[in-house]
């Protein structure tokens, strides 16, 4: 991938005459660096800071503060002499000490993509804003009565009028409609951006910026498919025959809107089990206390510095916040006695473990996770445990009875889950790259070619409508998806690793992972402690024994 890039550096015209003006020995790289870091780490610390303020508080004038400085972030890395330099000296074997050449990689992307010409990016700025604004406010309707998402959700997982179903699934395409000029314009923007840097097109730059490769990725979803398609036709056999009957028509007759969910992203709880009767009650920031020290990880001073309950005016949802890579971790959440937010705290305290434990020795541009997809990868990790049925009886005292009910059901929701996941994750990777290859092509039907071979659902009769363009990810995470579906291939790596080779057992079964300090000890020294100090695959390599691979998501979840 990097000689890739390297290729490129060496045949853009822009790139050759400012990379020959300046040639930087180690010790000017050395100080390229220091200079950033004196400029950009406070003002970092300090946007860290407002967002915070920001997101507890709602106030509209710390958001204000916030777009100011992230703009003067954003000047830094813009500047093209700086950027030359950075380029320069990345030419092979210039520079030898490994973690200065990675600080030189974090530098590179992160001035690369703010080289774009100010103008475009200027418009594209502003017409991500338009098509986020006409989204948020945009409301579907049914039978000409405007409905919100979660009308629509409660519909197509309740309702068993077909005619009502479709109805509502229709309803949450609509915005589609409203919005594709102005987000195919995006994508054309975006594009053009992109060629300026000298790439095909923005998905290329993305990938590339990224520090992953499209063939690494193309090999990967073309593995999963293999190990997944018929598992996952099986399963969904299974289901379609348990919808029909439900609905009272043949699994022929089922329609995307039989599926519970308008892209059928997730299973439909057609198993019956009620999780949320384990966890009422239950004061869930103890349990999580509880937990992560029982494993060598204490949360103490992560948990004193977090917004854990909701009020008036604060972010609805939860997420992690390294303020300063320096130990000041916080996360925000509004928590209840219910076993989603069991998952959310499990999930969120995953990613801010990841950054507490930080190796305080390495640089400051080293001290993040190794990619967004490994900290993912860690708050799935641990996330997946609030339905994990031996851990559920560890940390909450249940019979042998109870858990073994919860095992059954679990376990198959969960495989389920995984596996109609992955499907859809595979829809979305060949969608989007395909979209900005080009954007000109019949999107449409290439969206239902793709939904009918990797998700097994039928087309509706007619034109192929515009619905894939509902899916807000294309708006405000361009090019980002398959992240997600390799935080859980990696999640799968790390319990296969912690399993066999750091607790030493044959197999998972019965594990609770609570309790154990060796899991925590392994996550420090192979995972947390090297932040970015490896580019995000050697670090898999030297914490699992081998390259990313879908091989032990597939033995965990499908086999
Ligand atoms: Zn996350």
């Amino acid at each position: 991938m990097k000689r890739l890039l390297s290729l490129w550096v060496a045949t853009c015209p822009l790139v050759l005459c400012l990379g020959c003006a300046v040639d930087p020995r180690p010790d000017e790289v050395a100080q390229i660096v220091r200079d950033y870091v004196a400029k950009v780490e406070p003002l970092t610390t300090r946007v860290n800071l407002v967002y915070w303020e920001a997101a507890t508080t709602g106030k509209p004038q710390k958001f204000e503060e916030l777009k100011q400085v992230q703009l003067r972030i954003r000047r830094i890395q813009s500047d093209p002499n700086d950027f030359a330099r950075i380029r320069a000296s990345r030419e092979p074997g210039r520079i030898r000490d490994p973690r200065l050449v990675r600080q030189g990689d974090k530098l590179y992307y992160g001035y690369l993509q703010n080289q774009i010409d100010l103008a475009l990016m200027q418009r594209t700025v502003e017409l991500d804003a338009k098509v986020q604004e006409t989204y948020n406010n945009y409301r579907g309707t049914i039978d000409g009565r405007k409905v919100t998402v979660s009308d629509v959700y409660t519909i197509m997982t309740t309702e068993s009028d077909v005619g009502k179903r479709e109805a509502a699934w229709r309803a949450s395409k609509e915005v589609a409609n409203v919005i594709i000029g102005d987000l195919l314009e995006l994508v054309r923007l975006r594009n053009q951006a992109a060629r300026q840097l000298g790439f095909d097109n923005y998905h290329t730059m993305s990938i590339v910026t990224g520090e992953q490769s499209i063939g690494d990725l193309d090999r990967i979803f073309e593995e999963l498919d293999r190990l997944t398609r018929e598992p996952f036709a099986k399963l969904k056999h299974e289901l379609d025959e348990i919808l029909a009957k439900n609905c009272g028509i043949s699994p022929e007759g089922l329609m995307p809107w039989h599926y519970h969910d308008p892209f059928f992203q997730r299973t439909p709880l057609v198993y019956e089990l009620d999780l949320d009767r384990y966890y009422r009650g239950r004061d869930i920031q103890e349990l999580v206390r509880k937990y992560y020290a029982s494993i060598g990880l204490p949360i103490d001073d992560i948990l004193a510095r977090s917004d854990l309950y909701d009020r008036e005016g604060k972010y609805p949802h939860a997420f992690s916040h390294d303020v300063n890579r320096s130990g000041d971790v916080r996360v925000l959440a509004n928590l209840q006695d219910t076993e989603r937010w069991m998952e959310t705290i499990l999930h969120e305290l995953g990613h801010a473990v990841y950054s507490k434990y930080h190796d305080p020795r390495e640089p400051w541009l080293l001290r993040e996770p190794a990619h967004s997809f490994t900290t993912e990868a860690i708050a799935v990790f641990f996330g997946r445990l609030s339905r994990n049925a031996d851990w559920m009886q560890k940390m909450l005292g249940l019979s042998e009875e109870e858990t073994a009910k919860i095992r059954s059901v679990s376990d198959r929701y969960l495989r389920f889950q995984q596996v109609l996941f992955a499907r859809w994750a595979m829809v979305m990777w060949h969608f989007e790259k395909a979209l900005y290859a080009n954007p000109d092509q019949d999107l449409n039907g290439l969206w239902w070619d793709l939904v009918e071979k990797y998700q097994l659902l039928k087309r509706p009769p007619g034109p192929a409508d515009a619905g894939w363009a509902s899916k807000l990810h294309f708006t405000t995470a361009p090019c980002y998806y398959h992240n997600y579906m390799l935080g859980e291939l990696l999640a799968s790596q790390l319990h296969k690793t912690i399993v066999h080779k750091v607790l030493k057992l044959e197999s998972d079964a019965g594990l609770s992972y609570v309790g154990d300090e060796r899991v925590g000890r392994y996550l420090r020294e192979y995972v947390f402690g090297p932040g970015a100090r490896y580019s995000w695959n050697d670090m898999i390599v030297r914490a699992t024994g081998e390259p990313l691979t879908p091989k032990y998501f597939v033995e965990q979840f499908v086999e």
